[in-house]
């Protein structure tokens, strides 16, 4: 492990302190870019650093928005690697927007030993009590400048984190694959690669709520261990990857569509263009004339992609940097829609409802529901 040096969250410093694996989850949503960071991750690791590694993803529909996981190991070359399980107690978690950490269910499996990168936003302040060695960096504040993807810029942190020497071995396996891919956009790439692994430093953090979050994580681990063996007959997962209960706002990528409502001629384009129903049309009155007039947008779900911008024919919709307004004009919280903060907060997270069948099959047997 030439290229490694042996600080206290490296790999080297795991791999020799007995571990058979040394673990990274990347938590992240469809669009980031997170699969082909782990992907680069692992291929690193068996092609300049003389490692076994292996690395996977998890995903829903493949949809912008939905959430994402990629799981990286990396051992001695002389192992076999044969864990391909998801990784449940990382050494490293790596976090792609901030706004995820409102789900528990991100940091789950992390303690005193783990290390924790933040992908930061700049004005939101972080949760309280998050368990681990937190480092953060503006990665999508970077990935702009760039003009680059937030998933090198969150790369070149890693790298960092995982002890490397110098991001030397991670330009080339980003040369290797985004090379190929995009050459046009490498060396864009390769300068927010280098900007992560400067950038990246430590956050400070509240020991007592460190601890408090460790106790708080045990108790969702016990939750977790729900399977098919241990689950109730008949209960359901009350995470479905659907957009309706999702906040979709981290998928942004640091801009966001502005409504300029006096231009409006609510022409119903953006409703139905948005892939999820953003905007939001009232009864009311246009140039004298009862008819739906657009009354403003649900951020919430709104993902960024801009399609709306590009179709509104009068220009009501126009390209913002999201950073530039924090204070979103024309914010319409739709009602009709679930958000998931309140959603979990009956279930918690990785938790179950029981259905009506399982509550009657527990009157039936006296007991409490
Ligand atoms: S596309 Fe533009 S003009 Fe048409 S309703 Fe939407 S914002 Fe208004
Ligand atoms: S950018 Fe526009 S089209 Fe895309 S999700 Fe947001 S409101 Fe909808």
């Amino acid at each position: 492990m030439e290229h490694i040096k042996d600080n206290r969250w490296g790999l080297q410093k795991k791999l020799t302190s007995g571990k058979e694996y040394y673990e990274i989850r990347l938590e992240s949503i469809g669009g980031l870019g997170a699969n082909l960071c782990g992907k680069m991750l692992g291929e690193l690791g068996i092609k300049y650093l003389d490692l076994n590694s292996s690395s996977f993803s998890s995903y829903g529909s493949e949809k912008t928005g939905t959430p994402v996981k990629g799981f990286i190991r990396y051992c001695d070359k002389a192992k076999e690697i044969r864990v391909h399980s998801p990784v449940v107690e990382p050494d490293l978690l790596v976090v792609f927007h901030q706004a995820l950490l409102k789900d528990g269910i991100v940091w789950k499996g992390c303690g005193n030993e783990t290390a924790v990168i933040v992908a930061l936003e700049p004005g939101q302040a972080l949760p309280e009590g998050l368990p681990g060695q937190l480092y953060g960096l503006k990665a999508q504040q970077i990935a702009m400048e760039t003009h680059s993807r937030i998933n090198v810029v969150m790369m070149g942190a890693v790298l960092k984190l995982m002890g490397l020497k110098s991001v030397e071995k991670g330009e080339q396996i980003c040369r290797d694959t985004l090379g190929k891919k995009y050459p046009e956009a490498l060396e864009n790439n390769l300068q927010g690669l280098r900007r992560g692994y400067e950038e990246v430093g430590p956050l400070e953090q509240n020991v007592n709520s460190v601890k408090a979050a460790g106790e708080e994580s045990k108790g969702q681990a016990r939750e977790g261990i729900w399977g098919y063996e241990t689950a109730p007959m008949g209960g359901i997962n009350p995470r479905p990857g659907s957009t309706v209960v999702s906040d979709l706002s981290p998928s942004r990528q640091g801009y966001i569509p502005l409504f300029i409502q006096e231009r409006c001629i609510n022409c119903g384009l953006c409703l139905s263009t948005c892939p999820d129903m953003v905007f939001q049309f009232a009864k009311g009155e246009y140039k004298g004339r009862e008819m739906m007039v657009n009354q403003g947008l649900d951020y919430y779900h709104c993902k960024g992609c801009l399609r709306c911008v590009d179709v509104c024919p009068v220009n009501a919709l126009v390209r913002g940097i999201e950073s530039e307004h924090p204070n979103k004009q024309y914010f319409l919280p739709n009602q009709e829609l679930l958000r998931m903060p309140a959603y979990y907060e009956k279930a918690g997270p990785d938790g179950y409802i029981t259905s009506e069948s399982y509550l009657t099959e527990k009157r039936m047997e006296g007991g409490e529901v």
